[in-house]
């Protein structure tokens, strides 16, 4: 059951309350390069990103807002640390959302400015609590990262925006420590209706970041928690919305796409089964084929029979392969030939639709 959260608009986009949970990413252009930084935004666009956030660490790069805005169909979130003068440009520059972390512009007085722009333009406030950036009284206090501390944290920077009447409020905390991260936003969601941002921040490389997210973001959406998600990668940006989608449509919370399904390979694979799945799944991630299953399998015998569920298959055998369909078996087809009469078969599911 999803969590009830207060309805925050983002540009053209809301979250919270009954809309869906989108999708971010962030761009890892620098910003002021506005060809460089439109052009990643607009192939992140084609996957299926539905927020963007760009670092603003520099005059130029808020003086790159307007143009940026004007070529790309999605709301643009600035991220600063440290500089209020900055938020403000960011946002007189037209961004739809700000991330910062109060703690870190120091100065309420400062904050204060950030808040009251922020409020003239009806721009929503994102609090990025990190595990790394924790103040030095709470990590004293706690002795170290942990979720009371990140929660703590939260909540003063929460109470710093609310004294200013201000409520357009995203809550994001983050930590690369999985079961922490979990705990903390497990706890603030009990004291809180503000929607929640989720990621699990400096995850590493793909294999253990996809995995370390699909964990955490996993335990968390399932409990309901998370109106918006990042998957933070080292990597490129359009592996995190790949695995972002995937994490959804798992947990049935995006409608699904074609989904490619394959057997691990045993001892009864005579066909390089692997570079084979790889090709389809190559194959399918550009076809707008939607919900099918497609299965490949590595032998005839049991391959059928084991992805019974999917929708269309093919299994390998000694030179001669098999396509079949929802379990039974169609046609027989020579090994070299399986991948183009997959490919041929699902060109003709989509004009079928
Ligand atoms: S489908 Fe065939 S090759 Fe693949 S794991 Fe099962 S028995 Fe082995």
């Amino acid at each position: 059951m999803r969590k009830k959260t207060r309805e925050i608009s983002i540009g053209s986009k809301k979250i919270g309350g009954k809309y869906p949970i989108l999708i971010q990413s962030m761009t890892n252009t620098k910003t002021e390069d506005i060809q460089a930084t439109v052009k990643q935004i607009l192939s992140l666009e084609r996957v299926g990103c539905e927020i963007i956030r760009v670092a603003v660490p520099n005059e130029e790069a808020a003086k790159a807002i307007p143009s940026i805005k004007k070529q790309i169909h999605i709301p643009l979130v600035a991220d600063i640390h440290f500089d209020h003068r900055l938020a403000i440009l960011a946002m007189e520059a037209g961004v739809d959302k700000i991330r910062i972390n109060p703690g870190n512009i120091g100065d309420k007085k400062k904050v204060n400015e950030v808040v009251q722009k922020a409020k003239e333009f009806h721009i929503p406030i994102r609090v990025g609590v990190n595990g790394g950036s924790l103040e030095k009284d709470l990590l004293k206090k706690y002795g170290g990262v942990h979720p009371e501390a990140l929660v703590e944290s939260v909540e003063k920077e929460i109470a710093v925006l609310e004294e200013q009447g201000f409520q357009n409020i995203v809550i994001s905390i983050k930590a690369s420590e999985v079961l922490l991260c979990v705990r903390a936003y497990e706890m603030m969601a009990e004291k809180t209706d503000y929607p929640f941002h989720i990621g699990i921040t400096e995850t590493g490389t793909l294999a253990r970041g996809n995995i370390k997210s699909a964990v955490g973001l996993g335990v968390l959406l399932y409990q309901g928690i998370g109106d918006t998600l990042r998957v933070s990668l080292t990597g490129d940006p359009l592996e995190e919305i790949k695995t972002a989608k995937w994490i959804l449509q798992t947990l049935d919370l995006k409608p699904k796409e074609a989904e490619v399904i394959s057997c691990p390979t045993c001892g009864r694979t005579n066909i390089d089964l692997i570079s084979l799945a790889n090709q389809v799944e190559e194959l399918v991630s550009q076809m707008d084929l939607k919900p099918i299953k497609i299965a490949v399998m590595g032998c005839a015998v049991n391959g059928p029979g084991e992805a019974r569920e999917a929708d269309i298959g093919i299994a390998g055998g000694k030179g001669e392969g098999i396509l079949f369909k929802e379990g039974q078996i169609v046609k027989k087809i020579p090994e070299e030939q399986l991948f183009e009469v997959l490919a041929q078969e699902l060109e003709a599911y989509i004009y079928r639709r």
